[in-house]
């Protein structure tokens, strides 16, 4: 009898200078990943943990805005990079490389190359957490991750809109196909309070809890739709970062405690 052969082993680099990797990713583009990856990141600094973001999205970085930076990494050798510092946070994101107005216009080998040169030849330093903005899709960036990066495990973003799920659906099996734990749904733009109190459920209801269900997967928790967070963004001061305080900010807190569970 012909047997399986047995699956292919990838060897898998860790991110040297932190203790935990943790990819934020969503199927579909525009859903609030990036707003999510680092108001999150954010929150487990508010925990205590010292945190390093990296921006994977080569073809579209949003790190230099959502934190107000732009200036280019150093290096002491000319080979590996020192990651930029902002509020505390070691950041990195092709966007620090190229002018803002540059569009990458790249084939996948270079992007492959882009991400092991910012996982593997940066000088992150003494970090417990480094959160991953991830781009949408199911590409090169995630094969990439998949293949040939340690990661500790992957978050899902999601707005609870039918449109959205089909993708996060994809998104779910891609991660269970490759072997990274997915440590749970985020259900983002779930409603919009308003002035009358009342809660609007614009993107519909439920959607990503039924998903997660459905996929034996954690629900992490609501985010509402809030000017707050998205003002923050704007300025470059993320809301759970300029005011740790506000009510989104405790939400978001809840969600990066059950985040701190799964780390090293
Ligand atoms: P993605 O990374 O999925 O493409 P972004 O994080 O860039 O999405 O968010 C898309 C837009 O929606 C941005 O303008 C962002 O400020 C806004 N946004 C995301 N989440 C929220 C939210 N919960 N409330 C208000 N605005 C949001």
């Amino acid at each position: 009898m012909s047997q399986k052969p047995p699956p292919k082993q990838f060897v898998k680099t860790p991110i040297n200078g932190a203790k935990s990797v943790i990819l934020v990713s969503s199927a579909k583009g525009g859903v609030g990943k990036s707003t999510l990856a680092i108001n999150l990141a954010f929150s487990l600094q508010n925990l205590g943990l010292k945190i390093g973001i990296l921006d994977a999205d080569v073809y579209g970085p949003s790190l230099p805005k959502l934190i107000n930076l732009n200036e280019k990494p150093k290096s002491e050798d000319g080979k590996a990079m020192i990651p930029l510092e902002k509020y505390g946070a070691q950041c990195m994101s092709m966007g620090f490389l190229v002018d803002e107005q540059t569009p990458m216009i790249w084939r996948g080998p270079m992007v492959i190359s882009a991400i092991k040169t910012m996982t593997q030849k940066v000088l992150w330093k003494d970090r417990d957490v480094i959160i991953i903005d991830m781009p949408p899709g199911t590409g090169d960036t995630q094969l990439t991750f998949a293949q040939e990066v340690k990661v500790d495990g992957a978050i899902i973003v999601s707005t609870p809109q039918d449109l959205a799920l089909m993708d996060v659906k994809r998104g779910i099996q891609m991660f269970d196909k490759t072997g990274i734990k997915i440590l749970g749904l985020i259900d983002n733009m779930s409603f919009f309070k308003g002035d009358d109190g009342k809660e609007y459920k614009i993107f519909g209801e439920g959607g990503v809890e039924k998903t997660a269900k459905e996929f034996n997967k954690e629900f992490l928790g609501h985010l509402p739709i809030h000017q707050d967070l998205r003002s923050s963004a704007d300025k470059g001061d993320p809301l759970t970062h300029s005011n740790p305080e506000h009510e989104v900010s405790k939400l978001f807190l809840n969600i990066a405690k059950k985040i701190k569970l799964n780390l090293n």
